[in-house]
C-alpha cells in the first residue's frame, strides 16, 4: 500500500478535508452542501468557544491563499484595523443578541477558548485587541481560567507589545516561525528571518507567556531532510510547550500554484518541492523527533507536552461548537457550519444586515446526516483519542458502526487499530501513528466508497 502524505492526496481533495493550516484555524472543503437540506437536530447548549479572525499581514506569503489585507510597512494601518475591529465589535453583539433569543440569556456560558488567528494579529494594536477582548467579555463573559490564544509572527511585536497583550489576558502564544533556515523562509515569502524568530522566542521566555506553541511547515521548497532535523531541533530546544507541524498546500490562486502548481512549467530558477517520499518522511522524522522529546502527538499536526493540548483546536477536533467573528471566520453554531465573507467590503455589508436582523446570506456549510458522519468521521480519525464507537452508536445509529467495521479492514492494523473496553467490546478505532495518520486521507476515501451511509444520493 503506497504511503502518502493526509494533506497532498490529490483525490481526497476532491472528496472533502479539513485541515488546518499555519494559522490555528480551521479550514473546511466540503461536498457541495446544499443550504435547503435539513440540518442537524439544534444542541440545546451555546458555544463556549470564539475564533476571532484579525486579517491584517505585512505582505502575503507565497503559499497563502488566507482572505487577509495587505498593509505593507504603512505606519497609518492602525485606521484601518480600528474600523474592522469596530465591525467585529457590532458582529459580537448582534450575534450576541441572537444567541440571547435562542438560548435564553442563561443559556449563554461564559467562553472557555478564544482564538485570535489570522492574519497577523500581533500587528494589532493593543488598545484594539482590548476592544474586542472587552466586548467579548461583556456580551458573553470569559470564564476564570480560559484560554485565550494569539498568533504571533516574528518581527510584528516587541517587549511591550507582548506585555500589552499578556495584561489584557492572552495566555498562550502561537509563533508563526514555519522554518529554522533563513533561505527556505525567503523562498516561501515570509516576511521575517530566523534573528527575528530567536528574538521572538527569547520575548515569549523573558516575559513569563504561559504556554506557547511554534509552527513550522514541512515540504516547503529547499527544505531538505538536514535543514528539517535542524528545525526540528532548534524548536524542541527553544522550551516550546506545543508544536504544529504542517505540509504545505499549493492552493490555486496562490504564487506557489503559478510556480508549482498542475500547469507550471520547470523553472530552474527555484528549487522544487520535496518528493512525496520526502515529505512522508519528514512527517515521519517530526512524529519521532517530537515523541522523542517528550510531546504527545495528540492530532495530525499537533503535538504537545503533557496537560498543554490546544483546548480551541479540540473544540474542532470533537467537533464541537463555537463563534467566530470577522472576515472568512467559520463558526459552528447548533450544528451549522457558517462562513462569512472573505472581502472587506462584503464582511461590512454582512453585519450590517445582521445587526439589522435581516437574513444574513451566508454560506452555509453544514450538512444534513450523512455529510455530519462523514465530518465526524473525519474529524475524530485525526486525533489521538480517535473515534469512540460507543459516541458513533449513540449518534448515528448502530448499523454505521458495522459499516465501519466493514470498511476499515484492509487498514487494520497496520493504519488503524481498535482500542477496547473493559467488557473486551471494539470500542474506538484510532490511526496508527505515524503510518495511519499519514494515510488518513485515503481511510476517508475509502470509508466513503464502502460505507452506505456515506454515500451521496444527490
Ligand atoms: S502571515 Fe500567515 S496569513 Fe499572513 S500572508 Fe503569511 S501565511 Fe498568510
Amino acid at each position: 500500500m503506497k504511503v502518502m502524505i493526509h494533506t497532498r492526496l490529490a483525490p481526497a481533495r476532491a472528496l472533502a478535508h479539513v485541515r488546518t493550516r499555519a494559522h490555528g484555524r480551521l479550514k473546511t472543503v466540503v461536498r457541495s452542501f446544499s443550504a435547503d437540506r435539513a440540518k442537524l437536530p439544534a444542541s440545546t447548549r451555546a458555544p463556549t468557544s470564539a475564533y476571532v479572525h484579525l486579517p491584517f499581514c505585512r505582505s502575503r506569503c507565497y503559499y497563502c491563499d488566507f482572505a487577509i489585507s495587505v498593509i505593507g510597512t504603512r505606519t497609518d494601518a492602525s485606521e484601518g484595523m480600528r474600523a474592522y475591529a469596530e465591525a467585529v465589535t457590532r458582529e459580537t453583539r448582534a450575534t450576541a443578541t441572537r444567541m440571547r433569543e435562542r438560548y435564553g440569556a442563561s443559556g449563554i456560558k461564559p467562553l472557555e477558548t478564544i482564538f485570535f488567528g489570522g492574519g497577523t494579529p500581533s500587528l494589532v494594536p493593543v488598545d484594539v485587541l482590548g476592544e474586542i477582548l472587552g466586548t467579548l467579555r461583556r456580551e458573553f463573559g470569559i470564564a476564570s481560567g480560559a484560554e485565550i490564544s494569539a498568533e504571533m509572527d516574528p518581527g510584528t511585536f516587541n517587549e511591550d507589545k507582548l506585555r500589552g497583550f499578556l495584561d489584557l489576558g492572552v495566555n498562550r502564544v502561537s509563533l508563526g516561525v514555519q522554518s529554522f533556515d533563513d533561505e527556505v523562509l525567503k523562498r516561501a515569502g515570509r516576511s521575517h528571518d530566523v534573528r527575528e524568530a530567536e528574538l521572538a522566542i527569547e520575548m515569549l521566555r523573558s516575559c513569563g507567556v504561559p504556554r506557547w506553541s511554534v509552527d513550522l511547515i514541512g515540504g516547503l521548497p529547499g527544505v531538505d531532510a538536514k535543514t528539517w532535523r535542524a528545525s526540528l531541533d532548534r524548536v524542541i530546544e527553544s522550551g516550546a510547550d506545543h508544536v504544529s507541524v504542517y505540509d504545505l498546500q499549493v492552493e490555486k490562486g496562490t504564487a506557489f500554484y503559478r510556480w508549482y502548481g498542475e500547469n507550471a512549467k520547470e523553472d530552474g530558477s527555484r528549487p522544487a518541492l520535496p518528493s512525496e517520499d520526502a515529505s512522508a518522511d519528514a512527517f515521519r522524522e517530526a512524529s519521532a523527533a517530537l515523541r522523542a522529546a517528550g510531546y504527545e502527538h495528540y492530532e495530525v499536526s499537533s503535538y504537545a507536552k503533557p496537560g498543554a493540548r490546544c483546548k480551541h483546536n479540540q473544540i474542532y477536533w470533537q467537533n464541537g461548537g463555537w463563534y467566530g467573528f470577522g472576515m472568512s471566520a467559520t463558526s459552528h453554531v447548533d450544528g451549522e457550519r457558517m462562513a462569512r465573507p472573505r472581502k472587506m467590503n462584503e464582511y461590512y455589508a454582512y453585519v450590517n444586515a445582521l445587526e439589522k436582523g435581516e437574513d444574513v446570506g451566508v454560506i452555509s456549510t453544514g450538512g444534513d446526516g450523512s455529510d455530519a458522519l462523514f465530518e465526524h468521521l473525519m474529524l475524530r480519525l485525526r486525533t489521538s483519542d480517535g473515534l469512540d464507537l460507543e459516541d458513533v452508536t449513540e449518534r448515528f445509529g448502530a448499523s454505521v458502526v458495522d459499516e465501519i467495521h466493514d470498511a476499515i479492514k484492509p487498514f487494520v492494523p497496520d493504519y488503524a487499530v481498535y482500542g477496547v473496553n473493559d467488557r473486551g467490546h471494539r470500542s474506538s478505532l484510532h490511526l496508527t501513528d505515524p503510518e495511519g495518520l499519514m494515510m488518513s486521507t485515503e481511510v476517508l476515501s475509502t470509508l466513503i466508497s464502502k460505507m452506505p451511509s456515506l454515500a451521496d444520493d444527490r
